[in-house]
């Protein structure tokens, strides 16, 4: 089935495969939907079935020569086309290139199939290049403009397109996904899916080693401020901040590797710009821990409330949350929850890190920490 392998989404892949069943497959699809959804993914899977030699049930064989061809994206006739260069943008020579290729015979393949990944970074001369493209597609050519963004694509574009929306999957769809397919324990499933906030790529990059093991490091933070005193508040402020200097320095190197692989070589016009998207990718990273210490809060909640019953997030978590729960009351874990919302506030406000820190475990010890510290 073409829904198999696809996390959630069911209703596009039945559209989907339905069009291949039915000899129907439009000429150019519109994939819209917030980003980490699979929606590349999905139009892959579309270009294979179209091209596999032995699809079965509208599903790619992912065995064949097509197959593994579109795998390895080395495939005559299958082409994503991602926005370049220090704007990020799709100019109208990459798309002239595009539309060459897909005027020529095709090579192997039974369909061209020409995917733009983030289409709403075309400019306007290249929309409009690729429009006449639209109008009239040559036969057996499929275009999939795949963007987060629909509103910016011009309507000519829109309107010349089948649009497919995509949505953020709930948690049970990721939960499943991460079962049956990544074959992930029940328990564990649940606690990713429920930190993933709707994108499967989330749930991927939780699932790696890494993200794990930063998880831990996070919560043995927090613990550390809860048990400890001033000083040791301090210092974890100050290991916390040395481990986003580092993360910055990493992601700056790594965006900086795939400029280069886009062909740049004078980096300084571009260091602007490797700073900010290593900065916002940084500014992720704290919101993602300070979720993770809210939904640790969250869970000694539901424990206050439920009892050692309660259905938690951090099943591993269980015996260090019973203590603290035990040992505080339930307008104060209220007062710690409300401690992380505003924190992750002021992070989304840019307010000095050190500062955001140094309130929030603050307002932790006032509520949780040990008698004394504060007087
Ligand atoms: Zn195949």
């Amino acid at each position: 089935m073409f829904a198999d392998a696809v996390a959630g989404h069911k209703r596009q892949c039945v559209i989907l495969s339905d069009a291949v069943a039915r000899g129907r497959v439009a000429g150019a699809y519109l994939f819209a939907g917030p980003d980490g959804l699979g929606k590349k993914f999905i139009a892959i899977r579309l270009a294979k079935i179209l091209n596999c030699l032995s699809c079965r049930d509208s599903a790619p064989c992912e065995k064949c020569e097509s197959c593994r061809k579109i795998n390895s994206g080395n495939h005559p006739d299958v082409l994503v086309v991602h926005p370049k260069g220090k704007e990020r943008i799709i100019n109208v020579a990459l798309i002239g290139d595009v539309l060459k290729k897909v005027s020529r015979k095709s090579y192997e393949g039974r369909y061209k199939v020409i995917i733009f990944d983030d289409a709403h970074r075309m400019r306007k001369d290249s929309s409009n290049k690729l429009l006449k493209t639209l109008e009239e597609p040559p036969p057996g050519t499929v275009v999939i403009l795949v963007t987060s963004r629909p509103d910016r694509l011009l309507p000519t574009i829109v309107s010349r397109c089948q649009t497919i929306n995509f949505y953020l999957l709930s948690d049970k769809e990721i939960e499943n996904f991460l079962v049956g397919m990544k074959k992930i324990p029940f328990e564990e499933a649940k606690a990713i899916a429920s930190f993933a906030g709707g994108r499967i790529s989330e749930s991927l990059k939780l699932l790696s080693g890494d993200s794990a093991r930063r998880r831990n490091i996070y919560l043995n933070n927090l613990r550390s401020v809860i048990n400890g005193n001033l000083a040791v508040l301090f210092n974890v402020i100050s290991v916390i901040n040395s481990e986003f200097q580092k993360l910055l320095e990493e992601s700056a190197a790594d965006i900086k590797k795939e400029k280069q692989a886009d062909g740049y070589e004078d980096f300084k016009e571009i260091r602007e710009l490797i700073d900010a998207e290593a900065f916002s990718h940084v500014q992720y990273e704290k919101e993602e821990m300070l979720l993770i210490w809210q939904i640790w809060f969250r869970d000694m909640l539901l424990i206050k409330e439920c009892g050692s019953g309660a259905d938690i997030v951090n099943k591993s978590e269980k015996d260090a949350l019973l203590r603290f729960s035990d040992g505080c009351g339930f307008d104060e874990i209220l007062n710690c929850i409300k401690a992380v919302e505003h924190a992750r506030d002021m992070v989304r406000f840019n307010v000095n890190f050190q500062i955001v820190l140094e309130e929030f475990f603050l307002d932790i010890i006032r509520n949780m920490g040990r008698k004394g510290v504060l007087t």
